[in-house]
C-alpha cells in the first residue's frame, strides 16, 4: 500500500472542517503534548491567528528542546535549468525562451570549489526535469565529483524510481526532496500542462519508492500561493504522518517555498502573508517537533532573522538560482526564480550568530 493508494481525505470536507474549526478547537490542541491532524487543522485556521504569540512562544521551546540553538546552512547547486516540462510559475518552464545549460564535470568542480570556499559543506543539487539528458547516469556522476567535497548531499531533481534512488544512495545521496506543489489535483492540473510532471500519481508515489529505498532524509514541500495554503498544508500533514508511521526509520523537512517573480512572470493567486506563514510554520513544530523546517532565500533578509528563532532548523543563504552561478558572475537571465535574501553568507550568519545560535555546517564550521 502506499499514500495514493489509501482512502484520501477528501480536499472539500476538509477545507470546510478547517474553516469551521473554532478557539476552543485551538485551545484544546495547545494543551497537548502530541497532536494529530485534527489539532493541526486547528492550528492553521483562521480560528488560531488570535493565539499566534502562544504558538510562537510554544514553538521556540519545543525546538530548542529538539535541536538546541542551531541553525543548519546548505547551499542549493543548479547543475541544469534543462527541462522538458511546462509549469506555469517556473522561470524553466519548457515555453520560456531562455538559454538553457547543463553543467559538464569541470564546471561542477568549479561549483564545488566556489561554495566550498565560502563555507559550504551541504549541498542541495538541483536541475529541471530533462530526464533524456540530465537523467541518473549525470547524477551518479556529479555525485562522484562532489562527493569529496561536501559532507552531505541532497538532491531536488525529477521523481526518480525506487531502485534508481539505492543506486544514488549507494554512491553518497543522502537526502531528497520532492514537493508536491499542491495536493489539489484542478489545481494542480492547471499549472503543470506538460511533460512528466503533469502526473500526479507518480509524483504523489515518490515518497514510498524513497521510503522503501530506505532513504535517510525526504523533504516535503507546497508551493505556498497555488491555492489556499491552509487546506493543502493539512493535506501535506496527512502525507507527513502516514510516511512518518510507514518509513520511521527516515527523517522528514518540510519546505516553505512561495511563490517568487520568475520568467513568465506567473502572480501568486493565493498569497500567504508574514503573519500566516508564521503560524503554519509554529503548527508544524508542534504537530512534529522532530520535523526539520527549513527556509530559503525566496524570503526576505528582516522576515528570515525574525524566523529563526521561532522553529525553523535550516538555512541556505548567499543563493544562486541559475547553473554555474557562484563560480562565474551571475547570470541572471538563466535563473529558475529571484531571490529576496542576496545577502553574503557571512553576513546570515552573524544575523543567527546575534539571536543567540550556531551557525552548523556539518562537519566543518568556518571561523568567523
Ligand atoms: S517547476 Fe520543475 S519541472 Fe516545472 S518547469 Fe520548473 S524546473 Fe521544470
Amino acid at each position: 500500500m502506499t499514500f495514493k493508494t489509501m482512502t484520501q481525505p477528501d480536499w472539500d470536507s476538509e477545507r470546510l472542517s478547517l474553516y469551521g474549526k473554532t478557539a476552543q478547537d485551538v485551545e484544546r490542541a495547545l494543551a497537548k503534548t502530541r497532536l494529530d491532524q485534527e489539532d493541526f487543522k486547528a492550528l492553521i485556521s483562521p480560528a488560531a491567528a488570535p493565539y499566534l504569540e502562544i504558538m510562537a512562544q510554544k514553538s521556540h521551546a519545543l525546538t530548542l528542546q529538539r535541536f538546541g540553538r542551531t541553525q543548519q546552512f546548505f547551499a542549493p547547486l543548479y547543475l541544469s535549468n534543462a527541462c522538458a516540462n511546462i509549469c506555469t510559475y517556473c522561470g524553466f518552464s519548457m515555453d520560456n525562451h531562455i538559454r538553457r545549460k547543463i553543467l559538464n564535470r569541470d564546471e561542477i568542480s568549479q561549483e564545488a570549489w566556489a561554495l566550498k570556499e565560502r563555507g559550504f559543506r551541504h549541498v542541495l543539487l538541483v536541475t529541471g526535469e530533462a530526464p533524456k539528458v540530465v537523467g541518473v547516469d549525470y547524477f551518479l556522476d556529479a555525485l562522484d565529483e562532489l562527493n569529496n567535497h561536501f559532507s552531505q548531499i541532497s538532491l531536488e531533481v525529477q521523481p526518480l524510481e525506487e531502485e534508481d534512488y539505492r543506486r544514488l544512495m549507494e554512491r553518497g545521496l543522502h537526502s531528497v526532496l520532492v514537493y508536491q506543489e499542491t495536493y489539489h489535483r484542478p489545481t494542480y492540473a492547471e499549472h503543470h500542462r506538460k511533460g512528466n510532471k503533469a502526473d500526479f500519481d507518480y509524483r504523489i508515489d515518490t515518497m514510498d519508492r524513497l521510503g522503501r529505498a530506505g532513504i535517510h532524509k525526504m523533504g516535503l514541500g507546497v508551493l505556498l500561493g497555488l491555492t489556499d495554503w491552509r487546506t493543502d498544508s493539512l493535506m501535506m500533514a496527512h502525507h507527513l504522518r502516514y510516511l512518518e508511521q510507514t518509513y520511521w526509520r527516515s527523517r522528514f523537512s518540510v519546505s516553505f517555498p512561495r511563490l517568487r517573480p520568475a520568467e513568465g512572470d506567473y502572480e501568486a493567486r493565493h498569497p500567504i502573508a508574514d503573519a500566516e506563514l508564521v503560524q503554519l510554520i509554529c503548527a508544524w513544530r508542534l504537530f512534529s517537533p522532530d520535523l526539520e523546517l527549513s527556509l530559503s532565500t525566496r524570503e526576505r533578509a528582516a522576515f528570515r532573522d525574525q524566523l529563526v528563532p521561532l522553529g525553523i532548523t535550516a538555512l541556505s543563504a548567499e543563493s544562486r538560482t541559475q547553473p554555474g552561478g557562484y563560480a562565474a558572475d551571475a547570470d541572471t537571465a538563466l535563473e529558475q526564480f529571484e531571490i529576496d535574501d542576496g545577502r553574503p553568507l557571512e553576513q546570515v550568519v552573524a544575523a543567527v550568530k546575534a539571536k543567540g545560535y550556531e551557525a552548523v555546517f556539518k562537519d566543518w564550521q568556518p571561523g568567523w
